[in-house]
């Protein structure tokens, strides 16, 4: 009797639910076809001219107002509904990456470039263009029903997540597209990532910190060059170096509340010296770290900077500590989290939404996230059946990606919007 009541209740939903699987189920093949499209031609980093033109063409060609060249290639489209009602993001990004695809499909790559100076392969090993594919498949989905819409939608297909590092130019496509103003008039926002080691056609999701927030650690250790005969006349930077990569360890195990949440501090690069027998005047470390949250940032970021620099000092060594901040973590609110979990359900269907570990990889979904509440989810993109810990993992040559997977992404995202329009009413 109770969950008649509830079905009762959001009757209204239930029938744009079946609306929406009706049409998802119809664009299924178009959407898997624009996704090997896209697959076969990838573009770089704000250099999805080609991605961008296919899009905006589609949201155009669907009566929407589309904007180009947002941040660079970026698109946005609005589509706005019959009826008044708050103004709703989806979000896909189009970048791939400088890899050399290996897996032997008619849709493989075609692609090369120039990554850095150096020619590469170029290849979706993101899964980057499933998001494309299944966004252009919502748009479709959802101007079909516009008139019943209470609220507008805002379509943003956004270049570079992967970042540029170009020689002294640091930038992600979400803070840009941030900073040209894309959030303002946004209530709140949804964006999926397909994964391959989970099944195609369930869901993962987490509430609070998901995915973490990275940063770039640069470290020079200045002794004083002597000959390696007679180390007592200089100061070693390598054994200093060697010191501080051992203290570092002890923030992870003596530092960080582990049992709330995980951290990493990677060094994954040490550069000094030249010869057996010279003790070098310098040392430079490059490293990554990655935290969940801005209270557990500071504290490790300030971990770092006390530990190298006295551990220098005590080695009569000079420290210099750059921390650079690159995408915050993302995280899902647990107040959006609770009100969406019930589309999450209806879509997918109970027992195929998972609560999912804090992923130690990083989205910059969370620049949009830090301007409004927004929701960030997986979609399921290995075979039926398959291993997650054997499967190929993303930036990988042989990542490869289940299609029958999508639909359901279809049907999620278009869910996110008439249930969040509904819920404002
Ligand atoms: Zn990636
Ligand atoms: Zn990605």
């Amino acid at each position: 009797m109770l969950s008649f009541l509830i079905s009762a209740g959001s009757f209204g939903q239930s029938s744009l639910h079946a609306k929406i699987d009706k049409s998802a189920d119809k664009i299924e093949s178009k959407v898997i076809d624009w996704r090997r499209d896209f697959h076969k031609h990838p573009e770089l980093g704000n250099q999805e001219f080609r991605t961008a033109k296919i899009v905006a063409d589609h949201l155009r060609s669907l009566g929407m107002e589309v904007t180009e060249n947002v941040a660079v290639t970026g698109v946005v489209g609005i589509l706005r509904g019959g009826k008044p009602g708050p103004m709703v993001a989806l979000r896909a990004d189009m970048d791939a990456l400088p890899v050399a695809e290996r897996n032997d499909l008619p849709f493989r790559s075609v692609n090369t470039g120039t990554y850095n100076g150096q020619e590469t392969g170029i290849m979706h090993a993101c899964g980057h263009d499933s998001h494309v594919a299944i966004l252009m498949g919502v748009a479709e989905v959802l101007a079909g029903m516009k008139n019943q819409l209470e609220g507008s939608v805002k379509f943003i297909f956004q270049p570079a997540e992967e970042g540029i590092y170009e020689p002294g130019v640091t930038t992600f496509g979400a803070k840009q597209m941030v900073e040209e103003g894309v959030m303002t008039d946004v209530d709140a926002i949804f964006g999926l990532h397909i994964w391959a080691a989970i099944e195609a056609g369930k869901i993962g999701y987490r509430s609070g910190p998901f995915m973490a927030g990275v940063d770039n650690l640069e470290v020079t250790i200045t002794g004083t060059q002597a000959h390696g005969a007679s180390p007592w006349s200089g100061v070693d930077p390598i054994v200093t170096s060697a010191q501080a990569i051992l203290g570092l360890q002890t923030i992870l195990s003596r530092n960080v509340n582990i049992a709330e949440n995980p951290a990493v501090v990677t060094v994954g690069a040490i550069h000094g010296g030249i010869r057996h027998n010279i003790i070098p005047e310098k040392v430079e470390m490059i490293g990554t770290i990655r935290t969940f949250g801005e209270e557990q940032q500071t504290l490790v970021h300030q971990r770092i900077h006390e530990i190298i620099t006295n551990i220098a000092k005590s080695a009569g060594a000079k420290a210099d500590v750059k921390i650079g901040k690159l995408y915050p973590s993302t995280v899902n609110p647990p107040e959006l989290t609770d009100k969406m979990l019930p589309s999450l359900n209806a879509a997918a269907g109970i027992g195929n939404v998972i609560s999912m570990d804090p992923v130690t990889g990083s989205e910059d979904f969370s620049f949009f996230q830090k301007e409004k509440p927004g929701f960030f989810i997986f979609l399921g993109g290995m075979k039926k059946g398959g291993d997650p810990l054997t499967t190929p993992s993303h930036h990988t040559p042989d990542f490869y990606i289940d299609e029958a997977g999508f639909v359901l992404g279809v049907r999620a995202m278009s869910y996110f919007v008439v249930d969040y329009m509904g819920m404002k009413k």
